[in-house]
């Protein structure tokens, strides 16, 4: 197994013209002795929406990394992906996601479940673990009720993962996630702890796990819930994890992954604290945010980019529906809040910046273009070449706007 770094952040590109940005916030972040590894992700989802390939995410971090004189590790991620999915990642990619979040709930055999609960008698009755005040009470029936939920999701896991070894031809190569957070419900710790367990029996070296949280994960806003309910899960995961470990032989590097889907700020402290108080690794993907950023830029640099960010919220807003469709789990846009066309075309470029810039405290701003606009960068592919010339045009102002977000507004707060 590849040795997964303490703290990794996952970077999304979604037209593979931002790398060089994001990989500025990592150097400044280490000159300020944040040590922090650039992943770059991107789910086959975004490459079928785009119509890219892994291998032009692959170019483009070789490429900034190269031009950067990065000495550091840096890592490119399968995101989100399945068997169906997997071959064109396997030769570019190191780090692997593999995504069973559809495969919950299907029965598993009921011959594995029996033998899961025969090999796990540890995982009924009181179980105290440390860092968590309250000992977990599980009972066999809780036990047989989780793994007929997610027992088969870890055998298909573990088929993924099989599969990228032989293709690899080695388990040295790359890191291996395992995600669940797309789901309809949030696993609890006792949950994750039998989860684990299967994760485990099955010989994945897993190194970063996603759980789904209680709360809303929306794409490019806030957290949607209750923040001290949130610290308390994500403390509880925390030590769950540490108590796996130890029980399952599981990889010492074992942390936990939030797809955060971008900006969510207000559990940031939480996590700190949590990471700084336990000394526990984090891997933290923002995705989306960077292609938000290069609106920005172009919004701000006003002329013709400005011109350019108009049309793309114009087109998106005629579109709404079809672009949030495939993120409706992750989104909840209000429409009646959206602005009209003809007053977007209104706007100067401050006036679009502060809608779309993530600044809570701004008045003009607005969670529901923005998300529109997260999820509207189909428009932007659609564009093509006009689209990358214009990043190409106003490449200064857009570079400084996703360095100074992801160093300013995520970095810092986060590991600061
Ligand atoms: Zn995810």
């Amino acid at each position: 197994m590849k040795r997964c770094p303490k703290y990794t952040f996952g970077v999304g590109d979604r037209f593979a013209n931002g790398a060089h940005a994001q990989l500025a916030a990592f150097v400044e972040a280490k000159k300020l002795g944040i040590d922090i590894t650039p992943v770059w992700n991107k789910s086959n989802r975004e490459h079928n929406i785009i119509g890219s390939e892994p291998s032009q995410t692959r170019a483009a971090a070789d490429k900034a990394v190269a031009d950067l004189g990065w000495t550091g590790e840096y890592l490119l991620d399968a995101d989100h992906i399945n068997l169906s999915t997997v071959d064109r990642f396997v030769a570019p990619c190191d780090f692997f996601t593999l995504d069973v979040a559809d495969d919950i709930g299907e029965a598993a055999e009921p011959a594995d479940v029996a033998a899961f609960i025969a090999k796990h008698p540890e995982l009924i009755g009181t179980i105290t673990i440390e860092g968590i005040a309250e000992p977990f009470e599980i009972t066999q029936s809780d036990v047989e009720k989780t793994a007929n939920q997610f027992l088969k999701a870890t055998q298909k896991a573990a088929a993924i993962y099989q599969h990228v070894v032989a293709a690899k031809g080695g388990v040295d190569e790359f890191v291996t996630e395992v995600s669940m957070d797309e789901t309809e419900s949030p696993q609890t710790p006792p949950e994750l702890l039998i989860i684990l367990a299967a994760i485990a029996d099955q010989g994945i070296p897993i190194q970063t796990i996603a759980p789904k949280f209680t709360g809303r994960f929306n794409k490019g806003v806030d957290y949607v819930g209750d923040p001290l309910q949130f610290e308390k899960e994500f403390n509880e995961d925390l030590a769950v994890i540490a108590h796996a470990v130890k029980t399952y032989g599981l990889p010492d590097t074992l942390k936990l992954s939030v797809h955060s889907g971008s900006d969510k700020f207000s559990i940031y402290p939480y996590i700190k604290k949590a990471i700084q108080r336990t000394g526990a690794g984090l891997h933290i993907k923002t995705a989306g945010t960077n292609w938000l950023e290069e609106i920005v830029g172009l919004a701000e640099a006003g002329g013709e980019g400005l011109a350019l960010a108009k049309t793309i919220y114009v087109k998106a807003l005629e579109k709404k529906e079809a672009l949030s469709e495939p993120y409706a789990t992750v989104i909840d846009i209000h429409y009646s809040n959206l602005p009209t066309a003809a007053e977007v075309d209104g706007w100067t470029g401050t006036q679009f910046t502060d809608a779309l810039r993530h600044i809570p405290s701004n008045p003009g701003y607005n969670a529901d273009l923005r998300q529109l606009l997260h999820v509207g960068f189909k428009i932007a592919a659609q564009l093509g070449d006009t689209y990358i010339q214009a990043l190409r045009d106003n490449s200064e102002i857009v570079a400084k706007n996703v360095t100074v977000n992801l160093l300013e507004r995520h970095m810092k707060p986060l590991f600061l």
